[in-house]
């Protein structure tokens, strides 16, 4: 051989049938307008990458589509500088090929048949576009992945390739080549590489040094050699052959397969960009579930001294262990108000972490006594209301009716309501507990007019640990967890909860339950 070189077609409109002759027909331009709408759709349908792939290799030969005879995808990975062979489509002969294409035509058909037949369904005109876009993108998809798989089972070219890798010859190498006319190889593959569009290639063996010999010998056309490039940088190299067809490689081939490596690298990014915040999300919600459960779990490990703890203080209190004074027994009380707080709170750690942890939970749901239920609450609140010297007023314009609740979810929830706006109204003011049938519902509500909660924070204050201030030096007590325990126990107790709220002006949240009877 005299020549080693490989050569370079630029691209750009080529002297062949469908650019030069008549006019195109309109038939022919709707169908590739189609196509392009196909591919288009396929490859937007998808963040797989595996499904990628696969409709690049079918999208490359089938006859509707690039129309190229085989198709090989190389993956090149970055940090290595090596290219590795990842998958390949076409036939080992050309009766197969043709057998194959004629094949993919009939699934085309099929498809078309398919999108017709629902079209008689005659849906409306919002509906068929609505229908029409994702239909077109999911059997798109579907075609292009059934018959990848279906394909790559028999054709002949594929295992090979699989094995194919190949470093990418660096700069230093590229110093070390003859001299003079001759293109060094690895400049050759950079070239390749470097540019924006699609190239033929006559001598693959001239292009890289290091070309493994299976897809030397699979090469002996000439080729179209496609880099794919995302925000990344380089990550695939289509390499592909029209060695079944009777044609060369046309400028429009090249225009085609331009068109289509900027889809597919578009594809690629959204792919790479999904399976990152999947990740990111993922390791998110793994640190979220370890924090959880060291929260349950030492808060078991405080529970267990501190139920000794209170044990003992009440023995003391009682008089079991021998007489106290009366400033003793002062002393003992706040000790025993401030240990309740702390077991208070120890349980609602664990609370949280159980429903958090158990989503398959279920409660009984039957016929309650609202009122009964807040009189049961009330001394839970007690010491926290005589501290701030705040009332409660219960508000009921006729009798309660019965809900259909869960006693002690809705307890909880109640307490945590009436925590709450004890906690943030000032002292001496007044919280008020409302009961107001509406239609088949009751709506119980807290009320107070406290500091109030902004638009901006009411949308995060249900998560868990959420605290609108959460500076050390805050001046309200609290763990950020009493709501997060309301959005679950409404949830497990199948009722709704409205919140309503001003910066400055106070609160009501309320929660509505179904009536036990039909009014
Ligand atoms: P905690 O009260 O222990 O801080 P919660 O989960 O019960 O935790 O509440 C989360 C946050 O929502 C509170 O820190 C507070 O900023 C805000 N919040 C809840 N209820 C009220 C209320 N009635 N008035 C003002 N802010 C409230």
């Amino acid at each position: 051989m005299t020549e080693a070189h490989a050569d370079e077609h630029q691209a750009g409109p080529a002297p062949d049938a469908e650019s030069t002759t008549d006019s195109p027909r309109l038939g022919q331009l709707v169908e590739r307008v189609s196509m392009i709408n196909r591919i288009h759709g396929a490859l937007r349908s998808t963040l797989n990458i595996d499904d990628i792939y696969s409709i690049i290799m079918t999208t490359m030969i089938s006859r509707s589509a690039l129309d190229l005879s085989r198709a090989f995808l190389i993956e090149y990975d970055g940090g290595r500088h090596s290219f590795h062979g990842l998958t390949a489509l076409g036939a080992s002969d050309r009766e197969e090929h043709d057998r194959l294409q004629d094949e993919i035509i009939d699934e085309e058909k099929y498809l078309a048949e398919m999108v017709r037949d629902l079209h008689q369904l005659e849906p409306s005109a919002e509906e068929r576009a609505l229908f029409n876009q994702s239909l077109l993108e999911l059997s798109s998809h579907a075609f292009w992945i059934t018959t990848y798989q279906r394909f790559s089972a028999v054709n002949g070219v594929r295992d090979e390739i699989r094995k194919v890798t190949f470093a990418r010859p660096m700069a230093k190498e590229h110093a070390g080549q003859a001299p003079g006319g001759e293109q060094p190889r690895a400049k050759l593959l950079d070239r390749i590489l470097n540019r924006d569009s699609a190239q033929v290639v006559s001598h693959a063996e001239l292009v890289a040094a290091r070309m493994p010999k299976q897809l030397l010998e699979a090469l002996t056309d000439d080729s179209l050699w496609c880099p794919i490039r995302t925000n990344k940088g380089l990550r695939l190299l289509l390499i592909a052959d029209k060695v079944y067809q009777d044609e060369p490689i046309s400028g429009n081939d090249i225009l085609h397969m331009d068109w289509f490596a900027g889809q597919v690298a578009l594809a690629l990014e959204n792919a790479e960009m999904f399976h990152h915040l999947e990740s990111a999300y993922n390791s998110l919600r793994e640190l979220d579930q370890m924090k959880t459960n060291f929260l349950a779990t030492i808060s078991h490990e405080l529970r267990t001294p501190l139920t000794a703890i209170t044990g003992y203080l009440q023995l003391l209190l009682e008089g079991k262990i021998g007489e106290l004074t009366s400033s003793q027994i002062e002393v003992l009380k706040r000790i025993q108000a401030h240990g309740d707080m702390l077991t208070g709170k120890v349980n609602d750690v664990i609370e949280i972490a159980e429903l958090d942890s158990d989503r398959s939970l279920e409660v009984e749901i039957k016929p309650i006594d609202p009122l009964n239920v807040l009189m049961n609450i009330l001394p839970r609140v007690e010491s926290r209301r005589a501290m701030k010297d705040i009332s409660i007023e219960p508000i009921l314009t006729h009798s309660i009716p019965s809900i259909l609740c869960n006693a002690q979810g809705l307890g909880r929830i109640l307490f945590h309501l009436l925590d709450n706006a004890i906690k943030f109204s000032d002292s001496n003011s007044s919280v008020r507990v409302e009961f107001l049938q509406i239609e088949d519902a009751l709506h119980i509500t807290v009320a107070d007019n406290g500091i109030g909660i902004s638009r901006e924070q009411l949308k995060k204050i249900f998560d868990a640990f959420y605290q609108v201030d959460s500076e050390l030096t805050r001046s309200y007590d609290g763990l950020g967890i009493g709501l997060a325990i309301i959005k679950r126990q409404i949830e497990l107790t199948k009722g709704q909860i409205e919140v309503e709220s001003e910066l400055g002006r106070g609160s009501r949240f309320t929660i509505i339950y179904p009536l036990a009877e039909q009014p």
